[in-house]
């Protein structure tokens, strides 16, 4: 950028914000940056610890972990899985990939999150599991979910990383829960994730399917004297040296977080009468959870001025984005029968969202001039 360009505030912008390079440093030094190495026992540790799960497994992605998921769940075809439409995509392909087909559930036009009003009646003989995503690192409603049917639930936790429900953390409600750090998250190391197990007789499997379905882990814990091929899997685990600059941003997870609080609840503050004034919605936050500051998103009042406010903003040099398109009618989705009207929720608001830029070094200064360029557009 040179001195006459306009500013430019990105959407996203990755950061140092501990001993990220340090750590990097220390894990090529310590002459080992395949998987599983110093830094990723330090990570698991830390996730265990500070979560209270029973196991924590770095994984190259979110989707990765996902995927494990399928596959510890036995996903076949012929079986069906409930997932919002409004998610990402791995969040569903992941269980296409074994075979299954998604059956797509409404949101609630307040969290955005799975409608647990909706799920009872898409429930059949061929349902698997049932996918909770929170999005925007805000709960779902797990206790009703679970109360649902005796069905495996899986969190797909790739927002919500240290927010909780009911005073319990994310990714601690459900058999299996997957984290992502792309460089998009909260905590990165630019691609990552994890899968977190809550149930003790989930674990050597998850292991196994991890190390390219060989019983390696326990071969090299002296579990048994050679390590053999025992079941399907695939090479899910990270290079330490990502897992290095992983543990640099987790240990700084206080610091990121309150970061993040900052500029959500500037943004809510500052944005609360324009959004009156224009029939804008704000996100909503129930009382009983607690977020974890992923994104910022306006509800706009239509399309249209969606497009106009991401057009003026753009003008000004700042990036702002819409987010999921609804997933069952996205051409894959059409393939298993989606069609307009079946969510009509995801259908409206996927058209009306809005996101603004949100990352730990934006300063309050970029943060001032994205709210006076947001309070100068009129619907
Ligand atoms: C980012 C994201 C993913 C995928 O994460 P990767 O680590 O990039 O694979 C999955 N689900 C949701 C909801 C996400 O936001």
């Amino acid at each position: 950028m040179n001195e006459h360009s306009p500013t430019i505030i990105p959407f996203n912008r990755s950061s140092l914000v501990g001993k990220e390079m340090d750590y990097l440093a220390q894990a090529v030094a310590n002459g080992h940056i395949s998987g599983d190495g110093d830094f990723s026992k330090r990570c698991h540790r830390l996730l265990e610890e500070t979560l209270g799960v029973k196991k924590a497994l770095l994984t190259t992605s979110c989707t990765h972990a996902l995927e494990m998921a399928a596959m510890l769940l036995d996903v076949q075809p012929g079986d069906e899985i409930i997932v919002p439409s409004f998610t990402f995509v791995s969040t569903i392909n992941a269980f296409v990939l074994r075979g299954a087909a998604p059956v797509f559930a409404d949101i609630r036009s307040d969290t955005l999150n799975l409608d647990e009003d909706k799920i009872f009646s898409l429930i059949t003989k061929r349902t698997k599991a049932i996918i909770a995503m929170h999005y925007g690192g805000v709960s779902c409603e797990m206790n009703k979910i679970s109360a649902l049917a005796n069905l495996p639930l899986i969190e797909d936790n790739a927002h919500g990383l240290f927010g909780k429900f009911n005073g319990k953390f994310l990714g601690t409600l459900s058999q299996f829960a997957t984290l992502s750090f792309h460089e998009t998250k909260n905590f990165s190391c630019g691609e990552g994730g994890a899968l977190l197990l809550n149930r003790e007789e989930d674990i050597e499997r998850a292991e196994i399917i991890r190390e390219k379905g060989t019983n390696r882990s326990r071969f090299f814990r002296g579990q048994v004297d050679k390590y053999s091929w025992v079941d399907i899997g695939s090479s899910f685990l990270p290079s330490d040296m990502l897992a290095a600059f992983l543990l640099g941003q987790l240990e700084e997870r206080e610091r990121i977080q309150v970061k993040r609080k900052e500029i959500w609840q500037t943004y809510y503050q500052q944005l609360t009468d324009w959004a009156e004034m224009n029939k804008v919605g704000l996100p909503t936050i129930p009382a009983h959870c607690e977020q974890a500051y992923h994104l910022f998103y306006l509800l706009m009042p239509s399309l249209d001025a969606r497009q106009k406010l991401i057009k003026h903003l753009n003008r000004l040099g700042i990036m702002s984005v819409f987010h999921y398109q609804p997933l069952h009618l996205s051409p894959m989705g059409r393939k298993f029968g989606g069609k307009i009207g079946d969510c009509p929720i995801t259908e409206q608001i996927s058209d009306r969202l809005l996101r603004l830029p949100f990352y730990f070094s934006l300063s309050e200064t970029e943060q001032q001039i994205i709210i006076n360029s947001v309070r100068s557009f009129n619907c």
